[in-house]
C-alpha cells in the first residue's frame, strides 16, 4: 500500500531529519479526540502536548531513553523513538543476554532439579537457587524496566522498534503511547509457582507495557508481540509450557480511563487483563477502558479478560488461530460491553470458546460477528458453557457514550486489517 515507495527515499535522507510523522503531519503533539472512548473523560488526555522546546527528545538507543524519562518525572515531555531501541544492553549499549544477567549461581537446571514437584512439592521455592533467580532477576528488570511517568507523550518515528521493555506507567496520569512496536518483553528468569492453577505454572515477569494505578492513557497504533522469542518454541518443565513473556497491555491496580484505540496484538498468549485480582475491590468503579479498532491475531486468552471494571469493546477484529483458549474474559464483577467486534476462527473453533466467565455474572453483545455470520454470544455462553462457569446475564449496567463512530463489524474487521498497528496512522 501507500507509501512502500517511499521508504527507500525517507531512509537515505537520515530518519532524525524528520520528526514523528504519518503521511507527512508530525504527531508528537496530538491529543485524544473528544468523546474518543474513557481517556477522553473529563479533562481528556494530552500526553507531553504542552512540552517547552527543551523537552522535546529524539532518543536512539536505551541510554538516551532513559534520560528523556526523567525518572518517571511529571515534567511535561515528548519523547520520539529512532530506530531500534533494545532494552537489554548496557549503559554504553552493548547487548545484554540472560547469562549477562544471572548471579549468585543461577543455573536454570539447577533450578528445575532443586523445585522438581516430584522431590520438593507443593511448597513455594526457597533456598539458594530461588535466592539466586530473584537476585538474578533484578538485575535484568533493573534494565528493562522503564517508568513512564505524568503528561508524557512517547511517539515512534518511522519503523520505530523498542525490544525487550517493559514500559510501566505507575500511579501516573495523562500519557500517550504511538506509533510504536513493542516486541519481546522476554523473562530470563521465571519462577515456578506450585499453587498457580492447580497444577502449578511458571509465571513471568514483564508486560511490554503495564498501567497500574495508572489514569488518562491513550495507547494508539501500536505493535505489540513476542516477535524474536515466540513462546511456542518454549519447552515444556514440570509439565508446563515455560512461558517467557506476561502480558502484552496489562491494565491493573486502580488504573482508570483508558482508550486503546488502532493497535496490533500479536502472537502471544496472554494479551490483556484488565484487574489481576478478585479480591482487588479497590478496584470496584475504576479500571474503565475502551478497546476500539484493535486486531487480536493468534493470542491464546485475555483479549481482554475483566475484573471490575466497565470496558467498552467494539469494531475489534479477532484472528483466532490453533491454541487458541478463549477471548474475552468474564471475571469478577466485569462490565463488558461488546458492539460490533469480528471474529475469524479455523473450524474447529466455536462460537462457545470466545467467551469464558469466572465469577462473572454479565456480559452485553450485540453486532459480533463470527467467520462472517452473525451470531449471539451471551445465549450459547449460556448453552454450553462449563460446569464451572455461570450463566450470564446482559444486563451490565451502563451504557457506553464515550466512543467515536461506531461501524458494523464487517466493515471495521476490514478497517481494522489495513490500519492497525504502528506505522499505520493516517
Ligand atoms: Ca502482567
Amino acid at each position: 500500500m501507500r507509501r512502500h515507495q517511499f521508504i527507500v527515499p525517507l531512509a537515505l535522507l537520515g530518519v532524525l531529519s524528520f520528526p514523528a510523522r504519518a503521511e507527512g503531519r508530525d504527531i508528537s503533539r496530538d491529543t485524544l479526540p473528544a468523546n474518543d472512548g474513557w481517556a477522553s473523560y473529563g479533562s481528556g488526555t494530552t500526553g507531553g502536548a504542552a512540552a517547552d522546546d527543551a523537552h522535546v527528545f529524539t532518543v536512539t538507543d536505551r541510554a538516551g531513553l532513559v534520560r528523556a524519562l526523567d525518572g518517571g518525572s511529571d515534567t511535561p515531555k515528548i519523547i520520539r523513538i529512532a530506530g531500534t531501541i533494545d532494552a537489554n544492553t548496557d549503559d554504553r549499549g552493548d547487548r545484554l543476554d540472560c547469562a549477562d544477567y544471572a548471579t549468585d549461581g543461577y543455573d536454570l537446571k539447577k533450578y528445575l532439579a532443586a523445585y522438581d514437584p516430584r522431590t520438593w512439592g507443593a511448597a513455594k521455592p526457597s533456598g539458594p537457587q530461588e535466592q539466586a533467580r530473584q537476585a538474578s532477576a533484578a538485575r535484568q528488570a533493573e534494565r528493562v524496566e522503564l517508568t513512564v511517568g505524568s503528561n508524557t507523550t512517547i511517539v515512534g518515528l518511522e519503523g520505530a522498534v523498542l525490544k525487550g521493555a517493559s514500559l510501566q506507567v505507575k500511579d501516573a496520569t495523562n500519557v500517550i503511547v504511538r506509533n510504536l512496536e513493542l516486541r519481546d518483553a522476554y523473562d530470563c528468569f521465571p519462577v515456578w509457582q506450585p499453587n498457580s492453577g492447580g497444577l502449578g505454572d511458571w509465571k513471568t515477569a514483564y508486560d511490554n507495557i503495564w498501567l497500574r494505578g495508572a489514569t488518562h492513557v491513550w495507547v494508539d497504533h501500536v505493535t505489540l508481540s513476542d516477535k524474536g522469542h515466540p513462546d511456542s518454541g518454549e519447552p515444556t518443565y514440570f509439565g508446563r509450557n515455560y512461558l517467557r513473556h506476561d502480558g502484552l497491555l496489562d491494565i491493573t491496580n486502580g488504573s482508570d480511563l483508558v482508550t486503546v484505540s488502532w493497535s496490533r496484538f500479536a502472537g502471544h498468549d496472554k494479551a490483556m487483563l484488565i484487574g489481576n485480582g478478585d479480591t482487588a475491590t479497590g478496584d470496584r468503579g475504576k479500571l474503565r477502558v475502551t478497546l476500539h479498532h484493535n486486531e487480536f491475531a493468534s493470542v491464546v486468552q485475555r483479549a481482554p479478560r475483566v475484573r471490575f471494571g466497565q470496558v467498552h469493546v467494539y469494531n475489534n477484529r479477532y484472528l483466532v488461530k490453533d491454541g487458541h483458549r478463549y477471548s474475552i474474559g468474564v471475571s469478577t464483577e466485569s462490565a463488558l460491553y461488546l458492539q460490533n467486534n469480528a471474529f475469524t476462527t479455523p473450524g474447529h473453533i466455536e462460537v462457545a470458546d470466545l467467551v469464558k466467565s469466572w465469577n462473572g455474572s454479565a456480559l452485553h453483545d450485540e453486532g459480533t460477528l463470527f467467520n462472517g455470520f452473525p451470531v449471539d454470544l451471551l445465549p450459547i455462553h449460556n448453552a454450553y458453557n462449563s460446569g464451572s462457569e455461570r450463566d450470564l446475564t446482559a444486563d451490565v449496567g451502563w451504557t457506553p457514550t464515550l466512543h467515536t463512530k461506531i461501524d458494523s463489524a464487517e466493515v471495521a474487521d476490514r478497517a481494522v486489517a489495513r490500519g492497525a498497528g504502528a506505522g499505520r496512522i493516517p
